[in-house]
């Protein structure tokens, strides 16, 4: 066990350094509140984008790790007893890639968006429950902490998460505003030196095993969209609680929950962002977040032709391999290309991003969009991952079946493909229309 510690160690101290060109230091004047809103940049000061060599490499880390902690075995027992392994945060902390997007100062590796992406699809490629649970922490938590919180929020909880110590989770969503998520009904309603929270929210991704969540709830809930704040909220604080955790199609593992908030206080220290500017928190925090989550499917068509090609290849009927039939060669075609084209997409929209930095180009319909491909591209690569392999396709045994249970959530978590249309409809509108 000793020397398990002693690796991790080594292995946080150099491994994702390594992968770092030199950076100048970051620092930060005592007191600075770091508003987001006010505030145009999207990575730590200092940033500097990594090279190509850099994110190669970090690749190549994440599958070490992935080969190493996230084999078969692992991916199958998390989706067939819908349990998240615990001991993964520590594991994936220690190796640097719950920050990937944070300061340095606070145990981030302030990589930016493409290096998120390439560690989110190779997570992906191993198990999309565990990489679903990643992402809910490292991008939903971890860099709206980075975006929007003052020093002194970042410097309480940014370590403890960063690490895997803490666990953290995002919460908008709610019983009767999924979609409509402005339309949320949990009040935040004003008291001595705080807020009191309460209502309901539903489907939240790491909800059950939480310790902090980004929560939004309406401060003035006549104002609609303009009277809703973001809260930091420990879960250990007084009212609240897991009302059940959900049982679902795929990302099993992934533990998701429905939350209950009954009076919980909030002291006012732990709004995140403006009072009343929540709504442009969410949506700041969704463009990146659909990016981030587009690497998912990206790893779930990978994982579909790591299964599919060779069985095909293996496995012969009427005297030949089943990859020597045209068919079948058709489909593998089509499964190949649609990840390169949806990689294409994700990484040219993440080098945007990073390479503009000091005033970042974060453009809702590419993110959006960038999801809204890779996501159904990859469900119709798990649909074609059990086709190809035929009987065997249809047995849990094989990884096929999880895969696509997998893929399909992308097409509803963090807006469903048909809410990702009208984004970036809207955005042609304001374009064009009068
Ligand atoms: C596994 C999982 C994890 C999740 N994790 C989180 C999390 O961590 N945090 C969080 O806050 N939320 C989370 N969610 C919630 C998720 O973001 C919502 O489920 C999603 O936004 C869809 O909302 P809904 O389920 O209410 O569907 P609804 O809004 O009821 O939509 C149902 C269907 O109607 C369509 N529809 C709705 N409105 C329109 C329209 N105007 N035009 C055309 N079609 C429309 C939708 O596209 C969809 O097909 C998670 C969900 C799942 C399943």
């Amino acid at each position: 066990m000793a020397h398990v510690q002693e690796f991790y160690r080594t292995f946080a101290l150099y491994a994702p350094r390594s992968v770092l060109r030199c950076r100048p230091s970051v620092t930060f004047s005592v007191g600075r509140h770091a508003s987001g809103l006010s505030n145009k940049r999207r990575h730590p000061k200092g940033f500097q984008p990594p090279t190509s060599n850099d994110l190669e490499e970090l690749r190549e880390r994440t599958i070490e790790f992935v080969r190493r902690e996230i084999p078969q075995e692992v991916a199958q027992a998390t989706d067939h007893n819908n349990e998240f392994p615990n001991e993964m945060w520590q594991k994936l902390g220690a190796a640097g890639f719950l920050g990937v997007t944070a300061d340095e100062e606070y145990g981030g590796l302030s990589m930016g968006y493409q290096a998120h992406c390439i560690v989110m699809e190779e997570l992906s490629r191993a198990s999309g429950s565990i990489a679903l649970s990643y992402a809910a922490h490292s991008q939903l938590c971890v860099n709206q902490f980075q975006l929007h919180g003052t020093d002194e929020q970042k410097a309480q909880y940014l370590p403890g998460l960063t690490s895997g110590e803490k666990i953290g989770a995002l919460a908008m969503s709610e019983h009767s505003a999924g979609s409509d998520v402005v339309n949320m009904k949990m009040t935040a309603k004003a008291t001595d030196g705080g807020y009191l929270l309460n209502g309901t929210k539903m489907w939240i991704t790491n909800g059950p095993d939480a310790h902090v969540i980004v929560v939004y709830a309406k401060t003035e809930p006549a104002a609609g969209k303009d009277g809703i704040t973001a809260f930091i909220v420990d879960t250990s604080s007084s009212g609240f609680s897991v009302a059940r955790k959900l049982d679902k199609l795929g990302m099993r593992g992934s533990n998701t929950g429905e939350l209950m908030f009954d009076n919980v206080f909030v002291p006012s220290e732990k709004i995140l962002g403006p009072v009343n500017r929540g709504v442009k928190v969410l949506m700041e925090g969704l463009d990146l977040e659909r990016l981030v989550l587009s690497a998912g499917p990206l790893g779930l068509m990978q994982a579909a032709l790591d299964v599919t090609l060779p069985y095909v290849h293996e496995r012969k009927q009427f005297g030949i391999p089943l990859a020597h039939n045209q068919l079948i060669q058709a489909k593998l075609a089509d499964m190949y290309t649609k990840y390169r084209a949806s990689a294409a997409f994700t990484y040219s929209v993440a080098r945007a991003i990073d390479e503009s930095h000091e005033d970042p180009q974060i453009k809702t319909q590419d993110c959006a969009g960038a999801i809204l491909f890779a996501a159904e591209r990859a469900t119709e690569c798990g649909m074609d991952a059990i086709q190809c392999l035929g009987g065997m396709g249809y047995m849990n045994e094989m990884a096929a079946g999880r895969i696509m249970r997998d893929a399909k959530l992308y097409e509803i978590g963090a807006g469903t493909s048909e809410v990702r249309r009208f984004v970036i409809g809207r955005v042609f509108n304001r374009e064009y229309g009068r």
